[in-house]
């Protein structure tokens, strides 16, 4: 093994152990090495690094030598990225499930943002965005805080306008971390923290100046470093809009954590668009493509979440109804029924994933409590009438079911 894959595998160890805490039947899942999404965010990270050399102040440039600096795709909760310290270098933590969401939201935009020629065909309805974007935001609302939709029929152009927004949303966020770096701000040290903290989110506290000035220092990285790339300065601002309007739909649905440093997605809106206005305000129509973006998400977006809570509601209630009603023995169960339950668990988990995965986790027993009601029963009678039991094999049936990502979320192996 050489030293990078030794030190990666040591990274992946910190996180692991810090991500397990509370419950280690959890998060068993990491990307696989050669992860496609992981390979654009190590080569954007590289490309912003390789910017920050050009920079005549030495001790600055030696922090972020491309050495010193590393990224890791995590499966983390409410946050997009994190930054740790390790040895003697930085570990930006990428949340494997915000990147997803990026790319997949970006998709769903696109039909309404591709110029259209007169021989082109008209874009889609704007019902079928609207409904794509209210399970991808409910997937992000649901435990496992990632949006398991598998990737659909699309246009050439379409996809290449999805992987540019994505890709500029991603490179705003490394450049948020790697100020942080630069400016030498608090930051978790991954040797201590474990033992220290509770969750992911306890280690990216720092006062809420250093956040604004991250903010401030990385959408001007974020262009600058673009530029550097040949992008198009009005590009690479849509696509920090694009960031803030994507955020700002998580936070509807509560996928985001904010607090005194993390601050709502629309104040930091209003600091980036300050701060570009003032550096960039030679390029004509600078924020003319932002507001676009802007204008087209929110309307798509506010259908979504009223869309979003409307299956939510009818899934929510079908759960209800089948943990409630659904006889289950603890021998054999009729095949014809467990296939209806799985077929029908199926379709409500592309209809509203978190209803479905929060009346699991309500009915799923905790082991000490499952094996206590197995060890104090008085017969298998007693055992096939216990209600909680009953709801407990029913929900373990569907977890076991359900894509890998969702099992590990709940903490379901099998039996
Ligand atoms: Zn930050």
């Amino acid at each position: 093994m050489s030293d990078a894959e030794g030190s990666k595998r040591d990274i992946d160890t910190v996180f692991l152990r810090i991500l397990a805490r509370g419950n280690s039947s959890r998060f068993k899942f990491l990307p696989p090495p050669d992860d496609p999404v992981g390979k654009v965010i190590e080569s954007i990270a590289a490309e912003i690094l390789a910017f920050c050399q050009t920079t005549s102040d030495a001790e600055l440039s030696e922090r972020v030598k491309p050495r010193r600096v590393s990224v890791r795709m995590v499966p983390l909760g409410d946050v997009s990225a994190l930054t740790l310290y390790m040895g003697s270098s930085h570990i930006i933590a990428f949340n494997q499930g915000v990147a997803l969401y990026l790319y997949r939201l970006a998709r769903a935009m696109t039909p309404y943002v591709i110029v259209r020629g007169t021989g082109d065909a008209p874009p889609p309805p704007e019902s079928e965005a609207v409904a794509v974007i209210a399970v991808l935001l409910d997937w992000m609302s649901s435990l496992v805080r990632a949006p398991l939709v598998d990737a659909w029929e699309t246009g050439p152009r379409e996809q290449r306008t999805a992987e540019n927004y994505a890709r500029m949303a991603e490179r705003f966020v490394l450049s948020h971390e790697i100020a942080h770096i630069m400016r030498e701000h608090l930051v978790g040290d991954a040797g201590t923290a474990p033992q220290k903290s509770s969750s992911l989110h306890d280690l990216d506290r720092r006062p809420v100046v250093q956040e604004h000035e991250a903010d401030a220092i990385g959408a001007m990285l974020a262009v600058d470093s673009s530029s550097a790339a040949g992008i198009d300065p009005r590009a690479a601002v849509a696509g920090v809009r694009y960031f803030f309007e994507a955020l700002k739909l998580c936070e509807a649905v509560g996928a985001v954590h904010i607090d005194d440093a993390h601050r709502p997605a629309v104040e930091r809106i209003a600091l980036c668009d300050k701060v570009m206005s003032g550096r960039y305000g030679r390029v004509p129509n600078l924020h003319q493509a932002a507001d676009q973006t802007s204008d087209l998400l929110r309307r798509l977006g506010s259908a979504a979440l009223e869309e979003r809570q409307r299956r939510r509601v009818i899934v929510a209630a079908r759960m209800e109804e089948l943990l409630t009603n659904t006889s289950w023995h603890f021998g054999s169960n009729d095949p014809a029924v467990m296939r209806s339950i799985f077929d029908e668990a199926k379709s409500m988990f592309a209809s509203s994933p978190s209803a479905v995965i929060d009346a699991l986790q309500a009915s799923l027993l905790d082991t000490q409590t499952f094996e206590r009601l197995m060890r104090t029963a008085k017969s298998a009678e007693s055992l096939e009438q216990d209600d909680r039991l009953r709801r407990h094999r029913i929900a373990h049936f569907i977890a076991r079911n359900a894509p890998l990502p969702v099992r590990d979320a709940l903490g379901v192996g099998f039996p």
